[in-house]
């Protein structure tokens, strides 16, 4: 009914912010109160198991079932203390989103009744009937099985009445089917290469950690508008909708004052966040009408991946008390932003210092510079695997829009760095190396700290760019599970750092010195890794001509894209860091293009029920008025008089029914598309044939709509308006 829309707007219109439960407490006081951290365990373990089980996180040593009975006592009276009664495996196959499945703790005791019972067994190991989790063939449902296992270096926490364990999710052979293992195994590669690499400039390095900082950006609807548009509920988009007359030309939104409703919104967030151990510290709006950012400070890799799983569930439970839906998708609306998930990613030792951060002296600038050059020559070497790490049929809306970064990997250094290392590309060992009574470096780097305290010309246009102590990658989507990203950029810069010992170790080898050798493996790599390195506007279409002439991947075909997963050195990179084997890879790829096949069919389906059980009724009716109009006309006024005064109707007549005529014929063959496609068994063949053939459909059906939009009765127009949608008063 034409009603359904205005009911929609009004309703939300006339809505009232509900205030948020603000603890009476200050935030360090509640801060991961629901949490196991070591606090709770201290508290709730013996001294021996504490010790014990610190030990085995904070060195990554496996922990027996034997000793994990302990652990679950501790962690099951803790729970039973805050009225928990069941618990979860929590772990996050290759979906896309987080899976549990909750048991209660009781048990039968025996005699009729019941008992509290959790064991180290069921701490430690799971089998969740997960025959309907994707696993690109490696799990065949009648033979083999899938596993949960404990993660215990991310602690439990409680959500509602359940006690929450991230685990990792694994076939019964041992293959990932999940994103947290490799991720964990990228993480060890990584310390292991950067420890060896440490070795050359500081003696007391054993362990190197990965940080990282995510910046979440999302979309907010009210409730029952998303309600009132089936292409929200089913594809988290707008698979139709005109845009609005104003949007974001004004730049009014970012940064503007945060409408009360959201605010009471984001406060509860917060406080749910702080709960859960989510150290989240930025909060603002973002560059569209709606939009919003919330980010933490940064973390140990894994724990920060899986607090940013849980903020996404969180986020839509709290909003469903504030009566808002989130958007997580990257690209809700047309014509204006879309949304991101910027990881900054840096790397630091166990003595506390960022390798990525310039020091104080020559020494500690040649360690910077070499981190940073060997992360550039990983991501040159792998630019189109890391695009593929972070496309989906989703974000694929997004890069290469105009707000986005394109969908090629380049990075910015800035100008400071820049000069250091042109200076270094262009100086001989002589210069730079002058010899004295020992070895010493004279870079001409000894002022990047003073320097780079400058280094504000930020270039938000680069999917890829340092930002002074840390790399931001900017092309992840607002919904992508940073374990894919972060672990392709892991082993990457893991590899890359075992390649640059090797060479070093050649040259040492040979009777260089160790000072000379790295000045000279530097210098090869500053030469070959060029080409990635582009500070100008990554946005333009000169970058995409020139980007193709440096020879950097412009894959713009997300099915194609995820092939370079199985590229020979790909595959050889995951091998001898040992994050991924060729079964995982291509067993995971599978997913993926099973994964784009079904996004781009979902799509198809509920734009051709939209259009034609929604748009084209109304619309016809529409026709049917007009129509009706001129009949009239011609009734009452003489032929010449009618001629004039139905000219506007008829000529809108015509528009709307060539409109209708080709909705319909488009439908019909996107229909016919997608059932052409769907023959097809292999599945990276179909993904390509959905991407060629019913992906194209669904732009041309929408841009026949959006017209039709603009002409039909505002009072009938089915479905809410972009305005509506997206100025929140
Ligand atoms: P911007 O929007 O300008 O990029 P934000 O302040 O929104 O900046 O986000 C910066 C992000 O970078 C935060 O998530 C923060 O925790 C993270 N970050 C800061 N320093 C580091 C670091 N050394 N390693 C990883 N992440 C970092
Ligand atoms: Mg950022």
């Amino acid at each position: 009914m034409s009603t359904s829309r205005f009911y929609a707007v009004e309703k939300a219109s006339n809505r009232k912010a509900v205030f948020a439960e603000i603890p009476d407490r200050k935030v360090s006081e509640y801060f991961g109160e629901n949490v196991f951290n070591r606090k709770a365990m201290q508290k709730y373990l013996s001294k021996e198991t504490y010790r014990t089980l610190t030990h085995a996180i904070d060195n990554g040593k496996s922990i027996d079932r034997e000793f994990a009975n302990h652990v679950a006592a501790g962690m099951r009276m803790w729970a039973l203390e805050k009225g928990v009664t069941h618990y979860t495996h929590w772990f996050q196959p290759l979906n896309d989103s987080t899976a549990e499945k909750h048991d209660a703790f009781v048990e039968l005791n025996g005699d009729g009744g019941m008992i509290e019972e959790f064991s180290g067994k069921l701490l430690v190991q799971q089998e969740p009937d997960a025959s309907s989790f994707p696993s690109g063939g490696l799990r065949n449902t009648f033979e083999a099985r899938g596993y949960t296992a404990w993660d215990p270096s991310s602690p439990a926490f409680i959500v509602d009445d359940t006690l929450c364990i991230p685990t990792v999710f694994i076939a019964y052979t041992g293959e990932a089917l999940d994103f947290k293992t490799p991720l964990i195994r990228s993480i060890e590669a990584l310390n292991k290469a950067a420890v060896d690499v440490c070795q050359y400039f500081y003696d007391d390095v054993n362990k190197v950690t990965t940080f990282l900082g995510w910046e979440q950006e999302y979309f907010l609807v009210d409730e029952d508008l998303y309600s009132a548009r089936p292409d929200l509920s089913l594809t988290e988009r707008t698979l139709l909708g005109h845009e609005s007359a104003k949007n974001q030309q004004l730049d009014d939104h970012y940064f503007g004052s945060i409408p009360t409703r959201v605010q009471e919104f984001m406060k509860d967030l917060e406080v749910e966040c702080y709960k859960l151990g989510i150290p989240a510290k930025t909060r603002h709006n973002e560059a569209a009408p709606n939009q919003f950012e919330l980010a933490p400070i940064y973390e140990e890799c894994n724990l920060a991946n899986d607090h940013n799983q849980l903020l996404m569930s969180v986020m839509k439970r709290i909003a469903r008390h504030h009566n808002f839906r989130v958007l997580l998708h990257e690209k809700p609306f047309n014509g204006i932003n879309g949304s991101g998930k910027h990881c900054n990613w840096s790397i630091g030792t166990n003595t506390g210092i960022n390798l990525l951060s310039p020091g104080k002296n020559r020494e500690e600038n040649l360690r910077f510079i070499t981190f940073v050059v060997n992360t550039i020559m990983a991501v040159y070497k792998h630019n189109a695997l890391l695009k593929a790490s972070i496309a989906s049929a989703t974000n694929a809306y997004r890069l290469g829009a105009n707000e986005a970064p394109p969908a090629i990997i380049s990075t910015f250094l800035g100008t400071q760095i820049n000069e250091i290392l042109d200076h270094l590309e262009n100086s001989s060992i002589e210069d730079v190396i002058e010899v004295d009574e020992k070895i010493r470096l004279h870079l001409g780097v000894g002022q990047i700290p003073e320097l780079l305290l400058d280094n504000t010309d930020r270039n938000r246009t680069s999917p890829f760019a340092f930002t002074g102590n840390r790399f931001e990658f900017r092309a992840p989507g607002s919904s992508t599970n940073c374990g894919s990203p972060m672990l392709a950029l892991n082993s990457a810069v893991a590899y890359q750092l075992q390649e640059f010992c090797k060479a070093v170790e050649t040259l040492r080898n040979a009777g260089k010195s160790k000072e000379v050798a790295i000045f000279e493996v530097l210098k090869s790599y500053i030469k070959e890794s060029k080409p990635i390195r582009f500070d100008g506007n990554g946005y333009s279409d000169e970058w995409k001509a020139e980007a193709k002439r440096r020879g950097l991947d412009c894959e713009n075909s997300v099915p194609l894209q995820y092939d370079a997963y199985l590229k020979p050195e790909t595959v050889k990179m995951f091998a001898d860091t040992h994050v991924l084997n060729q079964k995982e890879l291509e067993a995971r790829n599978e997913v993926k293009w099973e994964v784009y096949i079904k996004k781009v069919q979902i799509e198809a389906r509920v734009l051709g029920d939209l259009s034609l059980n929604h748009i084209i009724p109304v619309v016809i009716r529409y026709q049917s008025v007009l129509l009706d109009n001129i009949t009239k006309l011609k009734e009452t006024f003489n032929e010449e008089e009618y001629q004039e005064l139905s000219l506007e109707q008829r000529s809108l007549i015509r528009k709307i029914a060539r409109l209708i005529c080709d909705v319909s014929k488009k439908v019909d063959a996107m229909i016919e598309a997608r059932k052409r496609a769907n023959r097809i068994t292999d599945y990276r063949e179909k993904a390509i044939a959905y991407h060629d053939t019913v992906v194209p459909y669904i732009e041309e059906i929408r841009g026949h709509i959006d017209d039709l939009e603009l002409m039909v009765d505002n009072q009938i127009w089915p479905l809410p308006k972009y305005r509506e949608l997206l100025f929140m008063r």
